[in-house]
């Protein structure tokens, strides 16, 4: 069986930073209570891990009073801060530079005047942080037909939540163009995750089964099960090496792997061995 491993798989830039700040200020701050913003990640073990080092998520910065709380990589809304200075919390930023940019593009846009938009889930975490820079005013949009039920604008600042697809970008952009005088559309989709997104498509397109390992809830992994699954018939996702789906994998010549930007290498790695493994117990017995 050959396996091939798509590039970019598993943690992202922003993640990656999000965590090593998150473990320095478990070892820096012994002495002191520390929550993250949300869980950290979308990945129940390192969330289980973390929780194990006393670290704990709180939805409400107020339950973080006097206490360090870490924002995660997706950002939060502007009022968390002004919340976060009256509660007297000590603030980790570890919002991703990529969303970042966005919270202020919408900012500066919302204070010009122009309506927002923003292409992605109105549910996830980092949309409903970008939507916290312009008032909670933005028009958020995941399907193309949404564009029908919007009023026409006179100025319309467009932009994405950084892990949609390019596809949807595409698509609603072209709709929307037709919706305002002035259309100023930044495709936000961050660098990581179209690398991410165009190895996996390319890596589908090589081998008989793809295995998408990330967590159940994180939209990412979601992204790439959609890409894969465009390509690959026999497209599985998996959190850990226990949900692989070995009677189906045993029958394969060629598996691909990807996973999601809040994929721990340790996980990427064990549903590997799992799998070289038991090709190499076959065979021996063969
Ligand atoms: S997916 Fe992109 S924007 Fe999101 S945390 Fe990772 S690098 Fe940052």
């Amino acid at each position: 069986m050959e396996i091939i491993i798509a590039k970019n798989a598993g943690y992202c830039f922003g993640v990656k930073e999000a965590i090593q700040r998150t473990f320095h200020a478990v070892d820096l701050h012994r002495d002191k209570r520390i929550h993250t913003y949300g869980p950290l990640i979308h990945n129940p073990q390192v969330v289980q891990k973390l929780e194990s080092m006393g670290v704990q998520s709180i939805d409400d910065i107020q339950d973080g009073k006097d206490s360090i709380v870490i924002i995660r990589s997706h950002g939060v809304p502007l009022e968390v801060y002004e919340k976060a200075k009256e509660n007297n919390v000590e603030i980790i930023d570890a919002t991703c530079p990529f969303v970042r940019k966005v919270q202020k593009i919408v900012y500066e846009y919302h204070q010009k005047g122009y309506s927002i938009v923003i292409i992605g889930d109105p549910t996830h975490p980092e949309v409903i942080g970008i939507n916290g820079w312009c008032d909670n005013k933005a028009y958020i949009l995941n399907h193309v037909f949404q564009v029908d039920s919007l009023p026409n604008f006179d100025k319309l600042c467009i932009v994405a939540q950084t892990t949609i697809t390019s596809e949807l970008w595409n698509a609603i952009l072209k709709e929307l163009n037709h919706k305002a005088k002035v259309v100023e559309p930044f495709n936000t989709i961050c660098v990581a995750t179209r690398e991410r997104q165009s190895s996996c498509a390319n890596v589908a397109q090589q081998v008989d089964a793809m295995i998408v390992i990330g967590g159940y809830h994180s939209s990412n992994t979601q992204k790439l099960l959609q890409i894969s699954k465009k390509y690959c018939k026999y497209t599985y996702h998996v959190e850990t090496a226990e949900d692989l789906p070995m009677d189906i994998i045993e029958k394969m010549n060629k598996i691909g792997v990807t996973a999601g930007a809040s994929t721990p290498d340790w996980i990427i790695k064990e549903v590997i061995e799992k799998m070289s493994s038991m090709d190499q117990n076959n065979n021996e017995r063969n």
